[in-house]
């Protein structure tokens, strides 16, 4: 009997064996965002802040000499999720243009064939509105405000969905974008620039690791990056600027049944993954720029980057590379042996060998490429955003490489706003503007960061300033609002939202702001239908939550804004911050009893968070009870809380204490 029952096991075992080779293997895609291949050691690292990718390579395919179309979020994602370069998929630029109808996604491709196909996606420049959501069964965008998520919630979806018991083969493609600008990961940054980066990498590494530990057997793993990161080469510190190896040079690494672990210094781009899965998947796709990565078929890759054009109005670059050789188009037209001299230092475009002078006539060239650029579908999106323009002059702007002072300055501003120093980056903006008066992304930065140091008029001026140059600018137009609220200038600020709206539908921003507005005027009418249509097209954030609560409350519906509070917190990247909002809209809407208890909940979750007790003691100011607000006061100056709102605090507590003391000598 006993071993009647061990050959069933063996047999049993075999036969799921079978089963597995004979099925069709599963793709995985995890696409580093912004990720420098030389921070992992096959790519030259010295250095190890990514164990586990490392550990990955030395299993896997590895090709060391791979490059992006574009140092460029969309355009470089669209070439990796069909096989094409953007003259074919149409994809320039962050926030331009919808896929290419001609042009099929892998997805497409894969569910034809029978795969079930997810993707989950960090950051909104990859939203489905620009065509690469097309064939995903379930395309998971909901990035929120933040316009952003981390590796973690990537990590979870993915994880969650193959260990979900799905059946059949499936395509799943992971984005993560931890190692973007500014290299958040859920634990506060330390210092310098460089160090935050290994930082963000290392974090990315960890949660990158964790979903390959649920990546199930006969799969196909690829791991690429999108582009780099400048850090300060070649006067880059960040990307999508210049042309140059630290942010064309990608990651390009194949684990799978059948592959053998490799180094391979042959020039690959991100155009060969999709023939590659063809490949795997036994499918012909006719028409892709790409070959399957273990061809040895002679590449040469076109560059191109529209991002100067579209956000500071200076040149766009152009070039094409066969791996060896490297071309770049601005003001000059340089030449670099990327093989011999991989820091780009000497230009030998006047002894061109060539097999060079061949590889120039690929270049594309803006008048080329302008008719594939759909402006009707600029949906004011990309990084500051401007917003593109088919007739401008190209030749008579500048060369972003004569422009990167000016381009540091526009990091540093980044920074300084980042860190809420609105002050401070309004100096370093006047400066800006005067060298480059004609840059929208700048214009916009300066009247944005008056209105959060509360100038409000001023803001509105350079606002405007910057619509002039670029009137589809949606955060102009939100900022813009935002001023003329504070303003009380309400119904002007309904007008610059519905204009944000017109240009950018999903902008969940402008929907929250704009719905609040409408209920401060009294037109529930028109919120609730903003909010709704919201929830139901799955844009619905934090804020669209809260303000469903708060229409609730309104309606004396108590239960569903109960309901609409958890959704609000769920969805929430700040618990305390949420919680703390949820107590206000009770507080506001005469539920004293409820805000009360939820305040006091919330304090015992988050007994350092000073805003509970800011508003524990406002309201019981309101309630002319000035001992217990004296309380509250003081035990808000115990935490932790910025130099301004300590200064203030302590002139309330300061005020109450000389109150209090007179009260109690009159009587
Ligand atoms: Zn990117």
């Amino acid at each position: 009997m006993k071993r009647i029952l061990v050959l069933s096991i063996m047999f049993l075992a075999a036969s799921a064996a079978f089963c597995q080779e004979t099925a069709k293997p599963n793709f995985v895609v995890i696409s580093l965002d912004t990720f420098r291949a030389d921070r992992l050691q096959a790519y030259g690292s010295k250095k190890s802040p990514a164990p586990n990718l490392d550990a990955f390579a030395k299993e896997a395919a590895v090709y060391v000499n791979s490059m992006t179309p574009s140092p460029v979020t969309l355009p470089a994602h669209g070439t990796l999720l069909t096989g094409c370069f953007p003259e074919k998929t149409g994809l320039f630029d962050n926030g331009v243009g919808v896929l290419s109808p001609g042009v099929k996604t892998m997805a497409e491709v894969l569910r034809e064939s029978g795969y079930d196909t997810r993707a989950f996606i960090a950051a909104d420049v990859l939203k489905a509105r620009f065509g690469l959501s097309r064939g995903f069964a379930v395309y998971d965008d909901q990035v929120g405000s933040a316009k952003r998520r981390f590796g973690f919630q990537i990590t979870d979806m993915a994880v969650a969905y193959m260990h979900g018991g799905k059946k059949g083969p499936f395509f799943l493609w992971a984005h993560y974008f931890d190692t973007h600008q500014p290299y958040l990961t859920p634990e506060d940054p330390p210092e310098s620039v460089d160090g935050r980066y290994d930082r963000a990498v290392s974090y990315v590494d960890a949660q990158v690791k964790r979903l390959l530990d649920a990546v199930p057997p006969n799969t196909f793993v690829f791991i690429v990056s999108d582009h780099g990161e400048g850090l300060g080469d070649h006067g880059e510190l960040t990307h999508g600027l210049l042309l140059y190896q630290p942010t064309v040079s990608v990651v390009v690494m194949a684990k799978g049944p059948g592959l053998k672990p490799s180094i391979s210094k042959g020039f690959r781009s991100l155009a060969d993954i999709a023939p590659t899965i063809y490949g795997k998947a036994g499918i012909q796709v006719p028409g892709l720029d790409g070959y399957p990565l273990d061809s040895e078929e002679k590449r040469s890759v076109p560059l191109s980057v529209l991002l100067p054009l579209n956000e500071y109005r200076w040149k766009p670059l152009f070039g094409a590379s066969d791996g060896r050789y490297k071309w770049i188009r601005g003001d000059k037209t340089r030449l670099f042996d990327i093989s011999g001299d991989p820091g780009e230092t000497a230009d030998i475009s006047a002894m061109a060998p060539g097999e060079a002078r061949k590889l120039k006539s690929l270049m594309s060239s803006y008048e080329a490429i302008r008719g594939r650029i759909d402006l009707a579908s600029f949906s004011g999106l990309g990084y500051l955003t401007g917003t593109p323009s088919k007739d401008t002059q190209i030749d008579k702007m500048p060369d972003p490489e004569s422009m990167l002072g000016v381009f540091r300055g526009i990091d540093e501003v980044k920074t300084l706003r980042e860190n809420d120093k609105f002050a401070d980056s309004v100096v370093r903006l006047r400066e800006l503007v005067k060298k480059d008066p004609g840059n929208p992304s700048l214009l916009f930065a300066l009247g944005d960061s008056l209105r959060h140091v509360d100038q409000l008029d001023e803001a509105v001026r350079w606002l405007d300033e910057s619509l002039k140059f670029s009137p589809a600018l949606v955060p102009a137009w939100i900022s813009k609002a935002l001023a003329l609220l504070g303003k009380e200038r309400k119904e002007e600020a309904i007008l610059s939202l519905e204009k944000a709206l017109a240009h950018d539908p999903d902008s969940i921003e402008a929907v929250n702001i704009l719905a609040a507005a409408c209920l401060d005027l009294d037109r529930p009418e028109k919120a609730f239908p903003l909010i709704e249509n919201a929830i139901a097209r799955g844009l619905a954030d934090t804020d669209t939550y809260l303000m469903q609560g708060r229409i609730h409350l309104f309606q004396k519906k108590y239960e569903a804004a109960a309901g609409d509070f958890e959704k609000a917190l769920l969805h929430s990247l700040d618990p305390r911050a949420t919680r703390k909002a949820i107590s206000d809209k009770y507080l506001l809407y005469g539920y004293e009893d409820y805000g009360l208890r939820y305040l006091n909940a919330s304090v015992a979750m988050y007994p350092d968070y000073a805003p509970y007790y800011l508003t524990l003691g406002a309201f019981h100011i309101a309630r002319e009870n000035y001992p217990a607000a004296l309380q509250f006061f003081e035990k808000a100056l115990s935490c932790p809380m910025k130099d301004e709102d300590r200064k203030n605090v302590t002139e309330i507590v300061d005020e109450l204490k000389k109150g209090i003391e007179m009260e109690r000598n009159q009587k």
